[in-house]
């Protein structure tokens, strides 16, 4: 029993990070071989079910009324570390905790509509959107959230929050790209 089986070529034993793995962080540039620099993206979604309304446009959106709200957003990296962009695992549930908290069940609104003092004095679980809650407002207000939630977040340096899109019907999308 002189050789254990693999330990003696360097072999992962089964412990610690395999060391026959060069780190991908290290690894300059991620490049395909005679062609130009690629990224990585990685995807988190979530639904909720929100109300909102737009009193500032006449039609049917003027009154109070719900969807079946989906939301997507997505990190971009240059390279990776440790195989990774972005630990899906807390993340996710970042992104989808901080939605079931403040959107779900609930009602979003623009800060000068007048329902919102009276919704909050009955209690109402309500998210003022900049502006007005347009799915447009909606997606930009996600990147903010999860751009907050990346930076306490193991992931791959360079990464950022690089595109959010809502979708609040079948047929209405709406996306935010990073600038
Ligand atoms: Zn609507």
């Amino acid at each position: 029993m002189r050789h254990l089986r693999g330990t003696s070529r360097g072999v992962h034993a089964g412990r610690g990070p395999r060391p026959h793995r060069v780190p991908d962080s290290a690894a300059p540039g991620r490049v395909h071989r005679g062609g130009p620099p690629v990224s990585h993206c990685i995807s988190v979604a979530h639904s909720f079910e929100t109300a909102h309304r737009l009193p500032h446009l006449p039609g049917k959106c003027e009154s109070l009324h719900g969807h079946s709200w989906w939301a997507e957003v997505t990190v971009t990296a240059p390279r990776l570390a440790a195989g990774m962009v972005v630990e899906f695992g807390p993340f996710k549930s970042a992104l989808r905790r901080w939605i079931d908290d403040h959107l779900d069940h609930g009602v979003m609104l623009g800060p000068d509509d007048p329902l919102v003092g009276v919704l909050r004095q009955h209690g109402t679980k309500l998210y003022e959107v900049t502006g007005w809650p347009t799915v447009e407002n909606v997606a930009a207000m996600l990147a903010e959230v999860a751009a907050e939630q990346l930076a306490d977040i193991v992931r791959a340096p360079g990464s950022f929050v690089s595109s959010v899109v809502v979708r609040e019907t079948a047929v209405n999308r709406a996306a935010w790209t990073a600038p």
